[in-house]
C-alpha cells in the first residue's frame, strides 16, 4: 500500500498570519507531496512496500530513507500545529518546568538550538529512552525515529517552512512558530508509550536495510 499525503489538518489559510497560505500550499502540496512519491517510487517492488510508513522510516537506508522520513517528518510537523492553541497542560507543563525551568525558558531554549542548526533540518522536543525531555537537532531529513527517542514536537528548519513569509530570518519564523504549536498533540505524545526506535527495531527482528 503506498504511502499516502495526509491531508492537513486545518484548512491552508488557518495558521494565519503567522504562516501564509501560500507557504502551506507550497510546504504541503508541493515539498511534502514529493518526498511522498519518491518514497513510494523507490518503495516499488521492494519488501518494504507495504509496510507502515514509522516502520519503514526505522529500517530503510540511503534515498528511501530520506524522503520516507521527510514524509513522517512532514506529517508529524503538521499536527504540531493548530489555529486555536490550546494551553499547556498540566502533565506537559510539569515536564517542561522540570527540564528547563518553565515553559518561556524551554522556548527560548528550542529557538536557540533552531537557529544554530546550519543548512536544513528540524528542531526537536523529544523524550528519551530514560523518559527525560531533551532538545534535539537533525540534520536534512534525519528523524529522532532513527534512535531511541520519542519525538515530543517539532519544527521545520528548512528554508521551504519560512522563506514565502519570513525570506531567510529563520529567528522571526521560529518566534512566529510557538502561538501556533498544539501543546494539546505535545502532551498526547508525552504521555504516549515509548515508540522503540531504529536500533531497538533491529534488534528485536534483525531486519535488514533496504537502499
Ligand atoms: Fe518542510
Amino acid at each position: 500500500m503506498p504511502i499516502t499525503l495526509p491531508k492537513l489538518p486545518y484548512a491552508t489559510n488557518a495558521l494565519e498570519p503567522h504562516m501564509s497560505r501560500e507557504t502551506l500550499e507550497i510546504h504541503h502540496g508541493r515539498h511534502h507531496k514529493t518526498y511522498v512519491d519518491k518514497a513510494n517510487e523507490l518503495l516499488r517492488g521492494t519488501e518494504l512496500e507495504d509496510a507502515a510508513l514509522e516502520d519503514i522510516v526505522r529500517r530503510a537506508d540511503g534515498k528511501l530513507y530520506n524522503n520516507a522520513a521527510q514524509a513522517w517528518n512532514h506529517d508529524f510537523f503538521w499536527k504540531c500545529l493548530t489555529p486555536e492553541q490550546p494551553p499547556v497542560g498540566s502533565e506537559l507543563q510539569r515536564a517542561l518546568e522540570q527540564h528547563f525551568g518553565d515553559v518561556d525558558a524551554f522556548e527560548k531554549k528550542f529557538t536557540e538550538a533552531a537557529a544554530a542548526v546550519f543548512g536544513s533540518g528540524w528542531a526537536w522536543l523529544v523524550r528519551t529512552a530514560d523518559g527525560g525531555l531533551e532538545i534535539a537537532t537533525t540534520a536534512n531529513g534525519d528523524t529522532p525515529l532513527s534512535d531511541d527517542q520519542t519525538p515530543l514536537l517539532t519544527c521545520d528548519l528548512w528554508e521551504h517552512a519560512y522563506y514565502i513569509d519570513y525570506r531567510n530570518d529563520r529567528v522571526q519564523y521560529l518566534q512566529q512558530f510557538f502561538p501556533l504549536v498544539n501543546w494539546e498533540f505535545v502532551e498526547q505524545n508525552l504521555l504516549a508509550p515509548a515508540r522503540g526506535g531504529r536500533r531497538a527495531a533491529q534488534a528485536v527482528g534483525e531486519q535488514p536495510k533496504f537502499h
